[in-house]
């Protein structure tokens, strides 16, 4: 037995997975979670990549998310007028890289990654949200909004975009920044789409980007992406602000809209810089905590997924605490830089104005059998937890 402590900071994506993990390598783990109880709904849903899924594989969980969710055959880029500029094939994901790409709903990833870490014997504490990290000796004390502290041997921030982890152990990393667009969600039935489900179809539209998926079940989950100040609209104002912006494209988005009996957001978007490290010491970020990015790669879940892999990779094979976390950054710093370099230009075109859309009209049945393969490559990427650090 292993007689290290662990305490991971943030129950959301990747924190459980890192726990069970953890668990594997004999470790005595903890998990505190700011939030009250399991439920959080930002972003509605997302869409787990075939390569998050085989590094969820080697825990049994890739079977459970897919079963949960449903999965992406295509995807069609539309303009404004509904004209098609082109999309990616993805029927043949499967059988190239394992696993496919799987829609599921945000509160049902999280109730199956809490439920599978609390049958490991971790239990998640909620209603603990760590507020500072000493170092103490070899250990390192946090200490919790509640009024409560804890020693461990070492501590994980997996606490995403605003991470206390980050900023009170590492004082020196970079705000993240607002891209200027807010994410608004919802679920919707409406009887007749001119597309078929399992298709993710995204919109260019004048004044925003929609992106909609339809289950087998035909319900239809929907994404906005639109310009808007943080705090400029509530959930209230927000049907009338979507009609708005929404009001010169095709209009079975404003049929969904007004299908949707709930709408989710709006959320900024934001993503981090480059951070200078991403570990201190014993203290080691993850996921969104050290390399937030813009959601539109698709990718920001399954990256913690695969860190939350190589960490506990590191930590088997690295004899020392802070040389393993050196190690982590080291092994997965390209792969996600790159990841993020491609969700950046992504986003980017998602409001570029008319002349961009002009522009953009031409060059993207051009360029997207490019970003297919980038894509693909994306994908293709698998991890294998039983493999050594030489
Ligand atoms: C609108 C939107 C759509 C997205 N779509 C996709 C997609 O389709 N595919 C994809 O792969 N990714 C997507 N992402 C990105 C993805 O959600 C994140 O990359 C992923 O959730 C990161 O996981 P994480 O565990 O690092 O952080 P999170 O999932 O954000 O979890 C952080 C947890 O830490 C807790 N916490 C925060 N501070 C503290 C504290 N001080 N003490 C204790 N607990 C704390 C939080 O309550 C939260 O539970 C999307 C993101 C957004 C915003």
């Amino acid at each position: 037995m292993n007689e290290r402590t662990a305490v991971i900071v943030g129950a959301g994506v990747g924190g459980p997975v890192l726990a069970l993990w953890l668990r594997r390598l004999g470790l005595s783990v903890r998990v505190l979670e700011g939030r009250s109880g399991p439920a959080l709904a930002e972003g509605a849903f997302l869409g787990v990549a075939p390569n998050g899924l085989h590094a969820l594989a080697g825990l049994g969980l890739a079977t459970e998310v897919r079963a949960k969710g449903h999965v992406c055959r295509a995807f069609e880029f539309l303009n404004h007028g509904g004209r098609s500029l082109g999309g990616f094939d993805r029927r043949d994901d499967e059988r190239q890289f394992g696993w496919p790409l799987t829609m599921v709903r945000r509160s049902e990833l999280h109730a199956l990654l809490s439920e599978a870490a609390s049958k490991e014997g971790v239990a998640i504490e909620y209603g603990r949200r760590v507020t500072k990290l000493t170092d103490v000796g070899e250990q390192v004390r946090l200490e919790c909004d509640d009024g409560t502290s804890f020693d461990a041997d070492f501590v994980i921030g997996c606490d995403g975009l605003r991470s206390a982890t980050r900023t009170t152990a590492l004082p020196a990393s970079p705000e993240p920044s607002f891209s200027g667009l807010l994410d608004v969600g919802g679920f919707a039935r409406v009887k007749t789409l001119p597309f078929e489900p399992g298709v993710n179809v995204m919109v260019f539209g004048v004044r925003g980007f929609f992106g909609a998926f339809t289950t087998a079940a035909n319900e239809t989950w929907w994404f906005h992406n639109g310009p808007g100040e943080v705090g400029s609209v509530t959930n209230e104002g927000l049907r009338a602000r979507l009609y708005e912006l929404h009001h010169d494209d095709p209009a079975w988005i404003r049929e969904l809209i007004d299908a949707t009996p709930t709408l989710l957001g709006p959320w900024g978007l934001y993503e981090l810089d480059a951070m200078p490290a991403w570990s201190r010491g014993r203290v080691c970020l993850m996921g969104d905590a050290a390399h937030a990015m813009s959601p539109s790669a698709g990718q920001g879940a399954s990256m913690a997924f695969e860190d939350a892999l190589v960490l506990a990779q590191c930590l088997r094979d690295v004899p020392d605490v802070p040389r393993a976390f050196q190690r982590f950054e080291q092994l997965r710093r390209p792969r996600v830089d790159a990841i993020m370099k491609a969700a950046r230009q992504t986003s980017n075109g998602k409001a570029p104005g008319a002349v961009g859309r002009w522009v953009r009209d031409r060059m993207l049945p051009l360029v997207l059998p490019y970003a297919g393969k980038a894509q693909a490559r994306a994908y293709s990427h698998q991890l294998d937890f039983e493999q050594r650090l030489t």
